[in-house]
């Protein structure tokens, strides 16, 4: 048995079957304290006051706890660090809490080991910015020269020279436009929040699109919740988060079909185990169509940048990965849900 499992046997025969316990230790596995009686695991932010009601311990500020929850008997981890209150260990709990020390250690490792993982992905990302914009600027690239050089050969009659000339200028500025957007994605700056409605970023981004909408006879629309829903967030990138979604959302959907966005708050919600963050409540951004929606292969893939299925010149495929990357920044993902020819729901969760 490694130490590691001993620890955690001890700690097993110290929370039994209990559906649910909280662990308290110090970081050297000092001093504990356990409450076992849960039926549910308690919400994180009631545990302070968990742990001074069920043990009758004294506020010692400067002491450091980490609060360990165990469900079923499985260990789930480190909750976090606070100071904590202390009691006189006894022989049992100080079994568990050196356990606790040691899963203290194993999330440090992870962590470390999370942040190598991520360099390696950004490594990666770049190789494959550098793959899609070598793709991306190939094309132009050939009919910028291929007209020049028949310009300079004399090989364009004179009536078509003006032609070839506004070709150049047309695919040069593309090009720009394609640099624009990489550059924007590179050196993109972090996050300048402020507190705002998203009711009113949500109206404002409908009476933006609205009218690329009614060209394709689309019917967009914003359901208010009704109530205000601030939160702090910054209001140009979500801005540009919102209408890169739902010019996509008129873009896959044929005409007659409905774009609706919508907004509601979402209580205790688990992220993805790929984001790093923790349970919560988040306010739901939601981009929802009728669309041609997305197969299931091309699902995973469309976060990628250069990721497009548009037709040459209509997209980049950096729209997704953009927002993304921004949303990430505020501490929230994008979660989609798709079915092949039934529609679309892309959803902002943001930390409420
Ligand atoms: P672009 O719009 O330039 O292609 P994006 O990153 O914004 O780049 O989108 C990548 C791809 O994701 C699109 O080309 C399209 O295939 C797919 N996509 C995005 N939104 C939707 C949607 N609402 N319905 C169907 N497909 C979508």
């Amino acid at each position: 048995m490694s130490p590691h499992d001993e620890l955690l046997a001890s700690a097993l025969a110290v929370v039994g079957g209990a559906r649910a316990a909280l662990l308290l230790t110090d970081e050297r596995g000092a001093q504990l304290v356990a409450t076992v009686g849960f039926t549910t695991p308690p919400a994180l932010d009631t545990m302070p006051e968990l742990f001074s009601a069920q043990a009758g311990l004294v506020s010692t500020p400067g002491f450091i706890g980490a609060p360990l929850l165990f469900t079923d008997g499985r260990p789930l981890g480190a909750l976090g660090v606070w100071h904590a209150v202390t009691t006189p260990s006894s022989e049992p709990f100080a079994a568990v809490a050196r356990l606790g020390a040691a899963l203290l250690t194993t999330q440090r490792e992870t962590a470390a080991l999370r942040l190598k993982l991520e360099r390696a992905d950004r490594l990666a990302m770049v190789g494959q910015l550098a793959a899609g914009l070598a793709h991306e600027l190939g094309t132009p690239l050939t009919v910028v020269a291929g007209r020049a050089r028949q310009l300079l050969a004399g090989s364009i009659p004179p009536e078509q020279a003006a032609d070839a000339a506004r070709t150049i200028v047309e695919q040069s500025e593309r090009m720009t436009g394609i640099i624009r957007q990489v550059l924007d994605y590179a050196r993109r700056r972090g996050p300048r929040p402020g507190r705002y409605d998203v009711r009113t970023l949500m109206r404002q981004c409908v009476g933006l699109l609205e009218p690329v909408a009614a060209k394709k006879a689309i019917t967009l629309s914003f359901v208010d919740p009704g109530e205000p829903r601030l939160l702090d967030f910054d209001g140009s990138q979500l801005m540009q988060v919102m209408m890169n979604l739902v010019a996509n959302a008129i873009a896959a959907t044929p005409p007659s079909g409905r774009v609706e966005l919508s907004t509601r708050l979402e209580r205790d919600v688990t992220p993805p185990p790929n984001t790093g963050l923790s349970r919560r409540d988040f306010t739901a951004l939601e981009v929802r169509d009728t669309g041609a929606g997305v197969s299931a292969e091309h699902l995973d893939r469309l976060f990628e940048p250069f990721f497009t299925t548009k037709e040459t010149g209509e997209g980049t495929g950096l729209g997704l990965s953009v927002a993304q990357s921004i949303v990430r920044d505020h501490e929230g993902w994008i979660g989609v849900d798709s079915t092949r020819g039934a529609g679309t729901v892309f959803i902002v969760y943001l930390p409420s």
